[in-house]
């Protein structure tokens, strides 16, 4: 079953970083010795039971974990097919997964000694979450991100700032996700002494998409136990199912389902107005093709000459030109299978969300909603389906209202379906 590489899906990246052909390290030398400072750093603390002994206090107190693992009820009789579950990450403090990983490289930054934290943020979820954290360990926090992301997401810029947080608008290129990026590689070169660089998303080069991918492994850790408390001791998900931008919400849930060749792993990646559509989506695995950026190898968009495209979808979470390399390497080797879904669609699946089950989600996880939708009628009524539901979708309401036609400022309403 496992890539001839590992006997186990669960073993890699190998000493490298690689996943197969994919992820590494390709970073300046200005670079490599901060990368393998934080490399030692980490491998130390995983084996360190304290530092896990924190983090469960953290995850427990601080961000509210477990997240339940609710059976939607009306959604799974609707559908008149698999049972759908839902596991609540939309329940976290900050809303969404992301504080599951900050909370872990926070720590980790406060074992080095490093007293700023700096971050690259797109829709300004990985943002807020990085704000929120360094803001209750009193740590400075600077935040990159691209000048159209802080005219997009007033809200989230107003939030980091409360936080505390410095908000540096970048300008180069065209201003989104992959420049702040860029940008906040640059200034941990410049301030090798006290800063660390808090990643967002699984990916980076190593150890960060490993490290990412370790701490949203709560996901599926918690899943595992929480099924058979409902459906019988050792009874595992058929099929999990997740939405991907960069992929981190995706590997934590999936990873500790590797190995277990019964269950059937799928990634939902944006496709925007249509992944025919010439750079109008955000699918990296299904519309783009192997190339190098942000320090590791994996599947990016790109234009023939190699040039990476900004990507587009209607859930600004989700619109990162490239994947995870794991998934890169899990797509490859056939052990996941990633598909991709619309605008369209994920605006119908978060409409059916709201009104069957009283839970308002967020774009991206209504991506894997609406695949959900597709597949739960084909399946027997033994079938389990567990979706992650990483996010929840007050920061979307205005992007939603303005796709429906819906006046917010009409403080008298207009009926939806008129
Ligand atoms: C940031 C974000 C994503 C995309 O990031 P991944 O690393 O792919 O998980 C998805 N959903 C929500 C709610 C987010 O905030």
């Amino acid at each position: 079953m496992a890539d001839d590489l590992f006997n186990s899906f669960m073993n890699g990246p190998d000493e490298k970083g690689r996943f197969g052909i994919f992820g590494g390290r390709f970073v300046s030398e200005t670079l490599m010795p901060l990368i393998l400072s934080l490399e030692e750093e980490y491998n130390k603390a995983k084996d360190d039971p304290e530092f896990w002994a924190q983090m469960n206090d953290l995850w427990k107190h601080y961000v509210g974990r477990p997240s339940p693992l609710y059976l939607a009820e009306r959604l799974t009789s609707d559908l008149g097919g698999a049972k759908v579950y839902m596991k609540r990450d939309e329940l976290n403090h900050t809303g969404a997964h992301k504080v599951n990983n900050v909370l872990g490289q926070i720590l980790l930054a406060r074992r080095m000694g490093k007293t700023r934290i700096i971050a690259e943020t797109g829709a300004g979820q990985h943002g807020v979450a990085t704000a929120t954290v360094c803001a209750k360990f009193g740590l400075k926090c600077v935040v990159y991100m691209g000048a159209h992301d802080v005219q997009r997401q007033a809200p989230n810029v107003f939030r980091m700032r409360l936080l505390g947080a410095e908000v540096i608008p970048v300008t180069s290129g065209r201003g989104t996700l992959k420049d702040a990026m860029n940008d906040a590689l640059r200034d941990w070169v410049t301030n090798v002494r006290d800063t660390f660089y808090c990643i967002g998303t699984a990916a980076g080069p190593h150890p960060y998409p490993a490290m990412v991918r370790d701490f949203q492994s709560i996901i599926g850790k918690e899943v595992r136990w929480q099924l058979p408390e409902q459906e019988g001791e050792g009874r595992l998900p058929d099929t999990v199912i997740a939405a991907i931008g960069g992929g981190s919400n995706a590997m934590g849930l999936f990873y500790p389902f590797l190995d277990d060749p019964s269950v059937n792993i799928i990634g939902v990646e944006a496709g925007g107005k249509g992944v025919d559509e010439k750079m109008q989506h955000c699918a990296s695995l299904t519309g783009g093709r192997p190339g190098v950026l942000h320090g590791n190898r994996t599947y990016l968009l790109q234009d023939e000459d190699g040039q990476i495209q900004d990507g587009f979808s209607i859930s600004a979470g989700l619109d990162y030109p490239g994947i995870g390399p794991e998934h890169a390497w899990l797509h490859e080797a056939g052990r996941a299978k990633y598909v991709s879904v619309t605008d369209k669609e994920a605006l119908e699946a978060f409409q059916v969300c709201c009104a069957a089950e009283g839970i308002i989600p967020a774009l991206e996880p209504s991506h894997a909603l609406a695949h959900v939708m597709k597949l739960a009628p084909t399946l027997p009524k033994d079938h389990i389906i567990v979706m992650n539901m990483c996010g929840r979708g007050d920061k979307d309401i205005f992007t939603v209202a303005r796709h429906l036609g819906f006046d917010m400022s009409d403080t008298e309403g207009r009926d939806l379906d008129e």
